[in-house]
């Protein structure tokens, strides 16, 4: 990584209201809530907190720069793709700022975050700008003397709430696809996340959406979340988060107005490496798999299922990998181990290992809270003497924690891999092209990779089967979620055709 520009010491954090109708507003009542550098606890901002109040007044903004009529909504759809390819642009001016703010922000390795989170959101701005004046409707041959086609329209007013694991990438997710077919947006970022978000606003400002086209709404989730949610002005939301909370936007939406809701929940997804793999990449890419930002990501690889011949081998260098890890500041280039987002994810993180304790898992590195740091910093932890049934098994834990199951072959992997509630990503490590066929296609699973982990582009679909949502994010597939399809009959003039 050797030539890359190193990250800004204590970037200046230069917004902190919320943004409505392209300006910076203190919330109603003039509350903030404080944040924090998740590697070392120390204050990084008061923020506008925003609640009921503020989320009606931008989502008030938000319909009036809907309206027929509006800047927005004359706008031609190839003019719509032009802001977004703009938006793009100045993220890549602004890379190293914004991978460093993300760092202070979420505790995100600012490494990553400047040489992946960023370029990839760039591809995903530019890649749905290209869709803006793209995704069009079809004529349909009618019975009779009829002439019929269908129009795709934006739903209208969007909301989305998003997590505080990846917020660069989850602001992305939400804003390029929404924003291409002609929505407007209010967004709420995670209280423990603000600071990017923010800043993204200030860069679609700066590339020219009109006022009210987008809005950030900082605040907690039993506040502004809630409140979001169940807004009868609002049309569609779309989520990322927990399965709980997922489970709340759904039904706010039957106690209101029946929005749209796309959820993009947790995973708990399988690594199935055979033993004709070579173990030491394979371990390689099972340690990538859990280990990156500490387990925080949603799709990580945390159910390693490995074949029983070479079970010892892949154990024993699993664990010398995960204790080689470097821990430190996470904004330094060499750091691969940072710290989780909060005091309250390393309580839950710590509770889950306990109970794999209690309930006769063995720990084979780790385990515990790093010592004689400031930060939230927990051991990268392998687990192996594993039941299916345990809670560490079952339950998503979002932290640095490999959970390595042995097994005999395809059958019972792979009855195993998919006993969950989740199906989210998976992946298969092998040489063996059957092997690769039976599983890729007996997992139920929003993802499978093979002889790889993570690897993620705009145009592929990313979401989950079972519990782990509902509709997909990225790709041709998210562009259904934020249209509507309008279907128009005329009557041919002249053709005699009954009225
Ligand atoms: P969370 O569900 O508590 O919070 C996510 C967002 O929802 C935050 O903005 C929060 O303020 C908001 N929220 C909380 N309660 C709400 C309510 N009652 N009404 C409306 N909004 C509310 O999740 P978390 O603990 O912050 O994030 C971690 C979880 O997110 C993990 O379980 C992880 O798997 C999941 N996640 C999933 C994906 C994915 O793409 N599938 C990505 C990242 C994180």
């Amino acid at each position: 990584m050797a030539g890359i520009p190193p990250a800004l010491k204590n970037p200046e954090i230069k917004y902190t209201k919320i943004f409505i109708n392209n300006e910076w507003v203190d919330s109603k009542d003039g509350s903030t809530f404080e944040t924090c550098n998740p590697s070392t606890e120390e204050k990084n901002a008061d923020v506008a907190e925003g609640k009921a109040a503020d989320i009606d007044a931008a989502v008030q903004a938000a319909k009036a720069a809907f309206k027929p009529g509006s800047a927005w909504r004359k706008m031609d759809a190839s003019d719509r793709g032009r802001l977004l390819y703009k938006m793009a642009d100045l993220m890549e001016r602004d890379a190293q700022y914004l991978a460093s703010l993300e760092c202070l922000d979420s505790g995100r390795l600012y490494a990553h975050a400047l040489l992946g989170d960023i370029p990839a959101c760039i591809k995903v701005f530019r890649y749905f700008a290209g869709w803006a004046d793209k995704y069009h409707g079809k004529t349909i041959p009618f019975d009779g003397d009829y002439f019929c086609y269908t129009k795709h329209e934006p739903v209208g007013v969007c909301g989305a709430i998003i997590p505080w694991n990846v917020p660069i990438a989850m602001f992305t997710w939400k804003t390029a696809a929404c924003l291409s077919m002609g929505n407007v947006l209010v967004l709420k970022p995670a209280e423990n996340t603000p600071l990017t978000a923010l800043y993204l606003a200030s860069l679609m400002k700066e590339a020219g959406f009109p006022p009210g086209v987008l809005n950030v709404v900082p605040g907690y989730g039993k506040t502004a979340g809630h409140a979001l949610s169940h807004h009868m002005e609002v049309d569609k939301i779309a989520f990322t988060g927990s399965g709980m909370t997922g489970r709340l936007i759904q039904k706010a939406s039957a106690d209101s107005n029946l929005k749209r809701v796309s959820l993009e929940l947790g995973g708990k997804s399988p690594n199935i490496v055979f033993s004709d793999a070579d173990v030491d990449e394979a371990v390689s890419l099972a340690n990538t798999a859990v280990f990156t930002h500490n387990g925080q990501i949603c799709c990580a690889g945390t159910r390693t299922f490995v074949q029983e011949d070479i079970y010892d081998e892949f154990v024993r260098k699993s664990v010398e990998k995960a204790k080689s890890l470097p821990s430190g500041d996470p904004s330094e280039i060499t750091t691969v181990h940072g710290p989780l987002i909060s005091k309250i994810q390393e309580d839950r993180v710590l509770g889950l290992l306990k109970s794999g304790v209690e309930e006769g898992a063995k720990v084979m590195c780790g385990g515990k809270k790093m010592e004689g740091k400031n930060g939230f910093y927990i051991e990268p932890t392998v687990f192996t003497d594993l039941r299916d049934d345990m809670r560490v098994s079952k339950e998503e834990i979002f932290g640095p924690v490999q959970q390595i199951y042995k097994f005999k072959d395809v059958d019972e992997v792979i009855e195993r891999a998919n006993n969950t509630r989740y199906g989210l990503a998976a992946a298969v490590i092998t040489k063996d092209i059957d092997k690769v066929m039976a599983i890729t296609n007996a997992l139920q699973s929003g993802i499978v990779w093979v002889n790889c982990y993570f690897p993620l582009s705009p145009g592929a679909a990313f979401g989950g089967f079972k519990e782990s949502g509902i509709g997909r994010d990225m790709s041709e597939y998210a562009l259904s979620q934020y249209t509507e399809v309008k279907t128009v009959i005329m009557k041919i003039p002249g053709s005699g055709a009954k009225i």
